[in-house]
């Protein structure tokens, strides 16, 4: 048994800024990371854009291996965290080591929801092996068919269509990305996909998988079938709550936190994928955020949290998604907003801004080449985080920089 110290489980984004972020934030005692995958921590936002394209791509590392020394943080690779008793403060590693903690962070992510269909085999992409075994597949002229139209869906079919394969995409919703990004922020991605050759089929579910002598069956719920060799599904992501929920913590939609990331159990947060909270810039609704740049502010906040901070995670929600020549972004909770404004830039470039009943501002997104909508995603952001309640006649003039509306009033 080790002294106790900080013990993080789950060495992804999230895990290991809150493992750096315990050091940056004065904490000199033991910090113990424990990740289940047997691999100097990764980013996985590569896994379905670059690392697909490229044969040669490796994992890309978050830290380097002497960060992690030098820091003094213990990092535990490819070992599972199996067991966790809370009253004794201490995690069971499948190994059979026991570590104490003083306070511990579940920062386990989330795992690719599987298809309920069995005897074909479906690639799904979370890890950085999944990437490789799907790379292998991905041969030119090898007939893909993409389960979902959401953000990972998309991102492989056009990362597999950059590779030179045929992609059918089957999206159950009337459109892709219904789920976090407004109808015609996503119509520009889906004509982008059109262009590129995809064969995006909406409205229509896939009701079995069958294995033929050429290729696998794909039936469609609207009588329709495309033969394809390769099928990924890419529908959503279940939180990652095992570990937590065999130790009896609270668990709703992901491991339930608090606004300061604490858990049901005394000295145990939870942070990134895994968990929801109440975010207090959207009336304490309960939201699970899984996003890139979430697991990192939320893995700093936790940190603090974990320190005796008092403050309330309260960062303004932020994503990107690159597909073919486009990068979108969205900030804030499009599924809060009641009305819009929609401004359409001279270079052709929409966006998107969601208010709610009073005329705050709840969302923004906006799609377009390289970086053409991060300036204005970004101020955007800024409003929101003031509860700014712009004039939406100004929101939707192209003439008003939007850096002008910090001055809006304010709700309260
Ligand atoms: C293919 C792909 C592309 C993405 N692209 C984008 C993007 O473009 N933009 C964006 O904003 N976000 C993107 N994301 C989402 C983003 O990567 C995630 O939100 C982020 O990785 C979440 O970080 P996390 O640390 O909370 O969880 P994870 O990254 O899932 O890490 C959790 C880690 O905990 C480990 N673990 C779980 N249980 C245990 C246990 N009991 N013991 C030990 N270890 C355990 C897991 O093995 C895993 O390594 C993408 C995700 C994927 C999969």
């Amino acid at each position: 048994m080790t002294a106790p110290g900080m013990v993080v489980v789950g060495a992804g984004e999230c895990g290991v800024r809150a493992a750096f972020a315990l050091r940056e934030n004065g904490w000199t005692g033991p910090v113990t990371l424990v990740g289940a995958e047997p691999l100097l921590p990764y980013e996985r936002p590569p896994l379905s854009k670059a690392g697909l394209v490229s044969d040669s791509a490796g994992p890309v590392t978050i830290r380097d291996a002497g960060a992690y020394r030098d820091a003094d943080i213990e990092l535990v690779s490819g070992v599972e965290a199996a067991g966790l008793d809370t009253g004794a403060h201490h995690v069971e590693l499948a190994d059979g080591r026991r570590l104490g903690y003083e306070r511990l962070l579940l920062a386990t992510g989330a795992r690719a929801r599987p298809l309920p269909f069995d005897g074909t085999p479906v690639h799904l992409l979370r890890t950085h092996a999944d990437a490789v075994a799907l790379r292998r597949r991905l041969v030119p002229g090898t007939r893909v068919g993409v389960i979902g139209g959401g953000f990972i869906g998309l991102e492989l079919a056009a990362s597999a269509a950059a590779r030179g394969c045929p992609v059918t995409v089957v999206e159950l919703g009337p459109r892709p990305l219904g789920r976090a990004v407004p109808a015609r922020i996503a119509a520009v991605l889906a004509a982008r996909h059109v262009a590129a050759g995809i064969d995006l089929r909406c409205g229509t579910a896939v009701g079995r998988l069958a294995p033929t002598g050429t290729g696998i069956t794909v039936g469609l719920a609207d009588g329709d079938a495309v033969e394809v060799d390769v099928v990924v599904a890419g529908v959503g992501s279940v939180p990652e709550t095992a570990l937590a929920e065999r130790a009896g913590l609270a668990v709703e939609n992901g491991i339930r936190a608090d606004a300061r990331l604490a858990t049901s159990a005394p000295d145990v947060f939870a942070a990134g994928d895994c968990c929801s909270f109440p975010h207090p810039l959207y009336d304490d609704r309960r939201v699970r955020l899984e996003s890139w740049r979430a697991a990192q502010e939320q893995g700093a906040a936790a940190a603090r949290s974990m320190l005796g901070g008092p403050e309330p995670y309260a960062a303004v929600p932020w994503f990107w998604s690159d597909q073919h020549d486009l990068s979108l972004q969205v900030t804030g909770l499009t599924d809060a907003a009641v009305g819009e404004a929609v401004r359409l830039r001279p270079d052709g470039v929409e966006l998107w801004f969601g208010l709610g009943a009073q005329g705050r501002l709840l969302a923004a997104a906006g799609v377009g080449p390289g970086n053409a909508v991060a300036k204005d995603v970004r101020l955007a952001e800024m409003l929101i985080a003031r509860r700014a309640v712009p004039d939406p006649a100004a929101l939707a003039d192209p003439a008003v920089p939007l850096k002008s509306l910090l001055r809006s009033p304010v709700s309260a």
